[in-house]
């Protein structure tokens, strides 16, 4: 029976590299698929991983029809078993509405992999949509940490330095958006998200003579 399957966790918890892992595991059984991502740090029609692993993979633009897609391409003789698909916070719901049809009406597999939060705390309205129509939403088990060491379950925007907790929702990282303008991210478990005290921020506030000595539990929000 085929499944539709959210793989979701924070940024650095691996996501692209499960994907390209689950595509070689499905091809090395004979099975064909289709590799989808959206804005990937590596550029266009790439789908990389942090661990320096690549493959080609075809852009979803915003007009992409994934049902009109993989209908012209099984029409033309190729056959399609699975759809693997990245960065799938990206996607527009109706988008995430034909990854589900495809499931129920073509019987393919398709497994999607992304962050379900933006760095405001808000779901992404693909993931929301994903988490609604998935059969299964798995959370991946490979944890990504906090500069403290506690488990990161958030994704801090952090522009010239400092983090931000408004702007658009969708802003690719380590680009530079502006003049001097740069825009990265960190991830942060919820304590420190909560006091906006990213790696930075908690250094800065280390060798502060005011605060010290730096005590996590009794540290201040840092003023906004
Ligand atoms: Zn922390």
């Amino acid at each position: 029976m085929a499944e539709l399957v959210f793989f979701s966790g924070t940024m650095d918890s691996g996501k692209s590299t499960l994907a390209l892992q689950m595509d070689h595991n499905h091809r090395a059984r004979g099975r064909a698929g289709l590799i989808y991502t959206k804005l990937d740090r590596a550029g266009s029609e790439v789908l990389s991983s942090r661990l320096g692993l690549s493959t080609p993979a075809r852009e979803v633009s915003d007009d992409l029809d994934f049902w009109d897609a993989v209908v012209d391409h099984a029409t033309s003789g190729h056959r399609v078993d699975y759809l693997i698909c990245d960065e799938v916070q990206f996607y527009a719901p109706a988008q995430v509405e034909q990854l589900a049809k495809l499931v129920d009406e073509m019987g393919i597999d398709v497994f999607c992999f992304g962050i379900t939060a933006d760095f405001r705390t808000q779901l992404f309205p693909g993931s929301r949509r994903m988490i609604e129509l998935a059969d299964r939403v798995q959370v991946l088990q490979v944890e990504a940490l906090c500069w403290c060491g506690r488990r990161a379950t958030h994704n801090a925007r952090i522009v010239d330095g400092a983090m931000v907790v408004e702007g658009e929702q969708v802003v690719v990282g380590d680009t530079v958006s502006g003049p001097k303008t740069v825009v990265e991210y960190e991830v942060l478990c919820r304590r420190h998200f909560m006091r906006r005290m990213n790696s930075a921020a908690a250094r800065a506030a280390a060798s502060s003579p005011e605060v010290l000595p730096f005590d996590l539990d009794v540290c201040p929000l840092p003023q906004q």
